[in-house]
């Protein structure tokens, strides 16, 4: 078990503050990793012999969480070979071999453990290899390996020939095929389920494939309907009005990546009869979109295809978040680590991107990334926030986030849990952040 310590004199970093900021406070927290107090250092007594931080001209902040990761690779540029229709099947075949499994599972966490290091404190993966993220969960949630909470869906869902497919997809073409490979998932101990609504960026054959429509309706319904007995949420790949509303129709709990939405969109998001909770969450990527447009072809390596396609998922993407924020509809955080340029530490770069593409505040911004995505994602009262009860998944900075993203970069200090990993470091590509550093300026 972990001692107790506590985090005095701190800036905390709260969206019901004034100007973002409650000052001057200590935070403690037991040996289970729970917070047990918060409060103003006058009024909020550190207990004896409790470990002390000093947190004067620190700023604390709850944990990052990302609501749209790949643990598949590290993000550096995928190879044609990977994403291209020539060698697709081979490419699946290696990654579903007895190597590629034990290969997967080394990969998973290798990138999972940069995630953590980079202050994201919990985490939901959107399609996997095989089953090598649940494996992990499993293992950070017995304590037998310290690690992020976790939310794992397993292979993907999708049509033959769609998205994520066959690479990281399961593929069905009925809706009692989706609902078997929704059984399958869950018998597999997945605590998410990921569809493909409509095809993709990184895989798209012709201009136009991105958004185009593939899973049919009562596909998709059948699969929300059987992850809601399972108390799952649906998340579903979705870039076009048509492949959101479907979705949305059909039941699915959070769009990744979205569009420019009209009213039908806008009313289900905020009331979704066939959703697990009544209601719907918008998460865009633009970590993942925003480079194949902004960055050159010699960096991405991607085709003139994917780039024409990347064009018109950001321009949807960036008006589906204004249109969010004008309606009042959650948005939550996501990356979309894995694809191309999308490292595993980078998360907070997202959190910059939605301020200056998705006119929201650095505190909006912060929200979504914590208490926000913590409640689409169903574990509010657990984690998201810094308070009693809650579990102890913190992050110290040096410098204030709100006027300077940067301040992400090195934290002093991860708490997963109640475990504190002191001044945290991770393995970086310098190239690819001068690059992302570049789209920032
Ligand atoms: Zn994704």
């Amino acid at each position: 078990m972990n001692a107790s310590f506590a985090i005095g004199n701190v800036n905390i970093v709260n969206e019901r503050a004034g100007d973002g900021l409650l000052r001057g406070y200590n935070v403690v927290v037991d040996g289970k990793g729970t917070i047990t107090a918060v409060g103003p250092r006058d009024t909020t007594t550190i207990p004896e012999g409790c470990h002390r931080v000093d947190g004067r001209g620190k700023y604390l902040l709850p944990g990052l969480i990302n609501a749209h990761v790949h643990l598949f690779s590290d993000g550096k540029p995928l190879p044609e070979l990977l994403t291209g229709a020539t060698f697709q099947h081979a490419v699946s075949s290696v990654l579903h071999s007895p190597i590629g499994t034990v290969l997967s599972r080394r990969r998973a966490q290798v990138n999972a453990r940069t995630l953590l290091l980079s202050g994201v404190t919990t985490f939901r993966t959107v399609g996997d290899v095989g089953y090598e993220a649940v494996a992990l969960q499993r293992r950070f949630d017995s304590g037998k390996e310290l690690g992020a909470r976790m939310l794992a869906s397993g292979p993907l869902l999708a049509i033959t020939g769609g998205h994520g497919s066959p690479q990281i997809a399961m593929i069905g073409d009925s809706p009692w095929q989706a609902r078997k490979n929704t059984r399958i998932n869950i018998m597999n101990g997945v605590s998410a389920i990921k569809i493909a609504a409509t095809g993709g960026v990184t895989d798209a054959r012709k201009i136009g494939d991105a958004g185009r429509p593939q899973m049919s309706e009562e596909e998709m319904a059948a699969v929300c309907m059987e992850a809601h007995q399972a108390g799952l949420l649906v998340a579903a790949h979705a870039q076009s009005a048509q492949g959101v509303t479907m979705a949305l129709r059909a039941g699915v709990d959070t769009i990744e990546h979205g569009c420019a939405m009209n009213d039908e969109i806008v009313d289900l998001f905020h009331d979704n009869p066939l959703s697990l909770r009544g209601w719907s969450a918008l998460i865009p990527t633009l970590s993942a979109a925003l480079p194949l447009v902004k960055l050159d072809r010699d960096v991405t390596g991607v085709s003139d295809i994917v780039i024409a396609n990347a064009h018109i998922a950001v321009d949807e993407m960036i008006q589906g978040i204004h249109d969010a924020k004008a309606h009042g509809i959650a948005i939550g955080m996501g990356t979309d680590t894995g694809m191309t340029l999308v490292t595993q530490y980078n998360s907070w770069r997202e959190l910059a991107l939605l301020q200056r593409f998705g006119g929201l505040t650095p505190i909006e911004a912060i929200h979504a990334a914590t208490r926000e995505n913590a409640r689409i994602l169903g574990l509010d009262g657990i984690t998201g926030q810094i308070g009693k009860g809650f579990s102890a998944d913190m992050l110290l900075l040096a410098e204030n986030p709100l006027l300077d993203w940067g301040s992400f970069v090195h934290p002093e200090l991860v708490v997963t849990r109640g475990t504190v990993l002191k001044n945290p470091r991770v393995q970086r590509f310098d190239d690819i952040d001068t690059e992302l550093d570049a789209m920032l300026v």
